[in-house]
């Protein structure tokens, strides 16, 4: 497991079971985690390993063999994975194609004797059924609509039984060393991480936390997400569902979420034959009768798809300005030397100190809790583009900062959220401006004037002492 890190829902996992059934061999679980990723840190580190635990507690009631391992100085990680690789027939893994993951598949590749099986678990088609990248979600939203009858049903049939898990556990230990933190606080006191950011009051990493946060979202929130998504709010507030830190460690899959919102949906348990086949492309009624939750499953699938599919192919793990679109790029050059009104460096930025309170209240969010509202990222980005010297000073900056503090950072959306920011998969918009050209420009004054903002702004400031991480 080193995307998604759960049993259940688990393409990975289904594979490997189905492998071991055929070559009748034994099953082993593996499940690791390094203390020098980048951007380690002890919120990112605790978020994992809570998800360990709940691992743990399923592979118990399962009886499969589940290996952890968590490195610690006195514990190094280094040759384990050759080590644990030495008797094995084959091994699977997950296909996730952004971050460290794709360059650490490459080079165990090419470290063990047996095959090496990366499977797509990404998202509810497999990312291979597009030829290529999409410019545009409108694009992809008419690729996956035709697609999905053909895809969906197939892919949620393939995934494991219980039944199928019978005598694949020959109970063999794993070496010395293996095993979860007994105190976790403790243990991860004991690390030594580049950058304080802890954990953020209230966030509770793994599987049983993230099927709460999915219930909640289902029977609090899913009706109100088409008109509610938008407005910046507190997280009990907004109608967003706070999903993307459970999806991106995998501690939930997306197939999960689809047939849970669709079931609660009107018209009972959901089926494929309730498609809207009338017009691939129509965001408003395609998956389901109620437009909010169509809504929901726009931004889950194609939003989200998006992102992995523009990395699928190549998998780069050096991403840049050089991958945004040719007019976007000719746009830039132009206006490479326009006057800027502020600049700030890092350091302004990181401790949310500019002049702006709605771009402050922004990062102040990220940075206490991990997370920041969907809108606010997209000014929050526009705004660093805006107040740094070049464009490529921007992107490092927000590539970062997001990183560094979000509980979703590095993965695929980070990057194409960022990048959206600077045109992509985005049009050219008129008139042009200062600095961005067409690029599309964003306030903070049409912010204060679209939406309500006075709640958001309580709730930032009532922020103060939820986390000890920067701002004490
Ligand atoms: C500058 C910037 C940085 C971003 N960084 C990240 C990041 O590090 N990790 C990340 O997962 N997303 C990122 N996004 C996309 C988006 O902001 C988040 O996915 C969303 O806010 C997560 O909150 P939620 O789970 O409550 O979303 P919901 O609105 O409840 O949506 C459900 C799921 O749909 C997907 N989704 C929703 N909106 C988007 C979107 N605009 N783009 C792609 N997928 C979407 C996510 O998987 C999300 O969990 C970024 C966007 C911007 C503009």
């Amino acid at each position: 497991m080193q995307a998604y890190r759960r049993f259940d829902s688990n393409h990975a996992f289904a594979y490997a079971v189905s492998l071991a059934k055929k070559q009748n061999k034994e099953l082993i679980v593996y499940e690791g985690l390094r203390s020098d990723y980048p951007w380690n840190s002890e919120r990112i580190h605790r978020f994992i390993i809570e998800g360990m635990y709940d691992n743990q507690t399923r592979a118990n009631e399962l009886g499969i063999n589940y290996w952890s391992f968590v490195e610690s100085k006195s514990n190094p990680a280094r040759g384990i994975l050759k080590e644990i690789s030495k008797n094995a027939s084959a091994i699977v893994t997950d296909d996730f194609p952004c971050f460290i993951i794709p360059e650490q598949t490459n080079k165990l590749a090419g470290k063990i004797n047996c095959a090496l099986f990366a499977v797509d678990s990404n998202s509810i088609l497999p990312l291979s059924r597009f030829e290529r990248a999409a410019s545009a979600a409108r694009i992809l939203r008419i690729w996956i609509h035709k697609e999905f009858l053909k895809g969906m049903p197939e892919r949620t049939k393939s995934i494991w039984k219980k039944e199928d898990l019978l005598g694949l556990n020959h109970n063999t230990k794993p070496p010395k060393g293996f095993g979860l933190p007994e105190d976790l606080n403790s243990f991860l006191q004991g690390l030594d991480f580049k950058d304080l950011v802890l954990p953020a009051k209230g966030v509770k990493g793994g599987r049983t936390e993230a099927l709460k946060v999915l219930k909640s979202f289902v029977s609090k929130k899913l009706q109100k997400y088409e008109t509610g998504r938008s407005e910046p709010n507190s997280p009990e507030t907004t109608a967003t569902s706070g999903l993307s830190p459970y999806l991106h460690f995998g501690h939930i899959g997306i197939e999960e979420i689809f047939q849970s919102v669709l079931n609660a949906g009107p018209g009972g348990k959901w089926n494929p034959e309730r498609l809207s086949h009338q017009k691939p492309g129509d965001r408003e009624h395609f998956y389901s009768e109620s437009s909010s939750t169509n809504h929901f499953l726009d931004e889950l699938i194609t939003w989200r798809d998006i992102g992995y599919l523009f990395f699928w192919k190549d998998k780069p793990y050096h991403i840049n300005l050089e991958n945004l679109p040719d007019w976007v790029k000719t746009n830039f050059k132009k206006h490479q030397s326009d006057s800027r009104e502020y600049i700030y460096s890092l350091e302004e930025f990181e401790s949310a100190n500019t002049h702006d309170e709605l771009w402050n209240a922004a990062q102040t969010e990220l940075v206490k809790t991990g997370k920041m509202h969907n809108y606010m990222r997209m000014l929050w980005g526009k705004k660093v583009i805006e107040w740094t010297n070049t464009y490529e000073e921007a992107f490092s900056i927000l590539e970062h900062l997001n990183n560094k503090y979000a509980y979703d950072g590095r993965n695929p959306n980070s990057y194409t959220g960022i990048l959206w920011c600077f045109g992509l998969f985005d049009r050219p918009w008129f008139p042009e401006r200062n600095v961005f050209g067409n690029v599309r420009f964003m306030s903070s004054d049409s912010t204060k004037k679209k939406f309500k903002m006075k709640s958001y702004l309580e709730y930032i400031g009532e922020l103060s002492g939820t986390s000890d991480s920067l701002f004490p």
